[in-house]
This record gives structure tokens, sequence and C-alpha cells, in this order.
């Protein structure tokens, strides 16, 4: 495991989780939280700031993408 100094606090108490991972959607995509199943990421337990590897990004962005694609607005 790799540890690292948490870019908010400071702190190196950070703690890896694993698991499903939920992110609030951006407000202009649609369809509520956002779950990644099976994520890795840190959190810091001093400030509650999470950390997020690069997959688990990308995982983020894909999802946000295919959500916007699919919310094509209907022109009347
Ligand atoms: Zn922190």
């Amino acid at each position: 495991m790799v540890v690292t100094q948490c870019p908010l606090c400071g702190s190196e108490s950070l703690e890896e989780r694993r698991g499903e991972y939920q992110a609030t959607a951006p407000a202009n995509t649609p369809g509520g939280p956002m779950v990644i199943p099976n994520a890795t990421w840190h959190h810091c337990a001093h400030c509650g700031e999470e950390l997020l590897p690069r997959p688990l990004t990308k995982a983020l962005e894909s999802e946000q993408r295919r959500r916007l694609s699919a919310a094509v607005p209907v022109t009347s």
C-alpha cells in the first residue's frame, strides 16, 4: 500500500477503502448519486477528504458521459 499525504490537510492518516464508491453526480448530470462497484480509494480520517485513483476517476467520468448522452434533450 502506498502511503500518501492528504493534499487538503497534510495528514498521513489515510485509510484505504474498498468496495462500492458513491459520488454525488454533478449538477448537470441526471440520475442521482453515481455508484462505482469494486472501487479502491483513500479516505482521510482527519478531514474526510477522499482521494480517488485514476481508474476510479475514469469510471466516474465515463458514467457521467453515459448519463449525459442518454439524457438527450427533447426538442419540440
Ligand atoms: Zn485530510
